[in-house]
């Protein structure tokens, strides 16, 4: 089994994918690299450009750090592992005998 745990949120668990801490569309393709899961990953390209990431944000420190991403990993923390965000639909599915 493959331990699988994401950087930032510290979880366990998680399928992570790779991040470039200075984007690659900014010089970093041969810069250091951090293992994110899906959610954090996602979350940190929603809420700061390439420039800011190059610019500020280029540690897992510094992501940690930041004021937005504190909320978001607070709140990450309590989801489970292999929770994706996904359709429901089991509730609108009506069951007939
Ligand atoms: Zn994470
Ligand atoms: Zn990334």
């Amino acid at each position: 089994m493959i331990a699988t745990q994401c950087e930032l949120c510290n979880r366990e668990g998680v399928k992570t994918t790779v991040h470039h801490l200075v984007p690659r569309e900014m010089g970093g393709n041969y810069g250091a690299k951090a293992h994110l899961c899906i959610p954090c990953h996602k979350q940190i390209h929603a809420l700061y450009t390439n420039e800011q990431l190059a610019k500020d944000l280029f540690t897992i420190e510094a992501l940690q750090d930041e004021e937005k991403m504190k909320k978001y990993i607070k709140w990450i923390k309590k989801q489970s592992p292999t929770a994706l965000p996904k359709h429901k639909k089991s509730n609108q599915v009506k069951r007939r005998r």
